[in-house]
């Protein structure tokens, strides 16, 4: 359960209401019920019900069962595309390790499509799941030239192209090998024009990565392309 207050031995934790009603109606825990409680910075504790009401849940903090571990840090820049593939998105990249999901304005992307207040509750239940101890940032909309002007030295940029002839993504990978900041880059249902595909590449930092001959939907993009990252330079 994600709550975002301290954790500490032998504190106190009050649920908001939503994640009360959560814990004690949907869930129907009770008093004496023991739950799983993290806040992205105190690592993982368990935790016991003292009180189960409707509205009202106190938990009392008993011990830590993993410490924090040390995050990868990864941005997902994405174009957002129709709702209900946004919140596949944000799901799955939640899953992935993600540490950052940043919808870009493309020339070809409507980013009002994203709320992201809503994307950030989806990440949330996504970092609960699957038992991540971190839930990702998840941005307000920005402009992709604005990004790209921002991109740090040491970030390395994957940009995924789905006409490109040469390197692949595990070739570009294994090159790149084990770099400390990454962002994948995928694009909107109707690609990049000419003209963003010849600014992302004027950045030293962006690696064009093919995922296969075959045009994927950019949620399908989002998954494969995170995959191959995880399993070729993740933790
Ligand atoms: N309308 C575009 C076209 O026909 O060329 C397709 C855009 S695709 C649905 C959405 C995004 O997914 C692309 O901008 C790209 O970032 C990514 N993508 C799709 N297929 C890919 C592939 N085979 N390799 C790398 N990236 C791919």
């Amino acid at each position: 359960l994600f709550v975002d207050q301290d954790l500490k031995k032998d504190l106190g934790v009050a649920l908001d209401k939503p994640q009360a009603h959560y814990v004690a109606t949907v869930m129907r825990h009770q008093a004496g019920d023991r739950v799983v409680l993290f806040n992205g910075r105190d690592g993982e504790w368990l935790g016991e019900i003292q009180e189960a009401r409707k509205q009202t849940v106190l938990i009392h903090v008993q011990e830590q069962l993993r410490p924090q571990p040390e995050a990868m840090d990864l941005q997902l820049w994405f174009a957002p595309v129709k709702k209900i593939q946004n919140g596949l998105i944000v799901q799955k990249a939640t899953e992935l390790g993600v540490s950052a999901l940043v919808p870009v304005q493309t020339q070809r992307t409507n980013a009002d499509r994203l709320r992201t207040d809503k994307a950030y509750l989806q990440a949330i239940e996504a970092a609960e799941q699957s038992e991540r101890l971190t839930v990702p940032e998840v941005r307000e909309p920005v402009r992709l030239d604005t990004m790209l002007k921002a991109l740090e030295p040491d970030r390395q940029l994957l940009f995924c192209h789905e006409r490109l002839d040469g390197a692949s993504a595990l070739e570009v990978l294994q090159r790149q090998g084990r770099a400390q900041k990454w962002a994948v880059l995928v694009g909107p249902e109707g690609g990049f024009t000419d003209e963003e595909r010849e600014l992302i590449q004027s950045c030293e930092q962006a690696h064009a990565i093919s995922l296969g001959p075959r045009i994927l939907r950019a949620e399908t993009a989002v998954i494969a392309s995170l995959s191959l990252l995880q399993a070729v330079c993740g933790d």
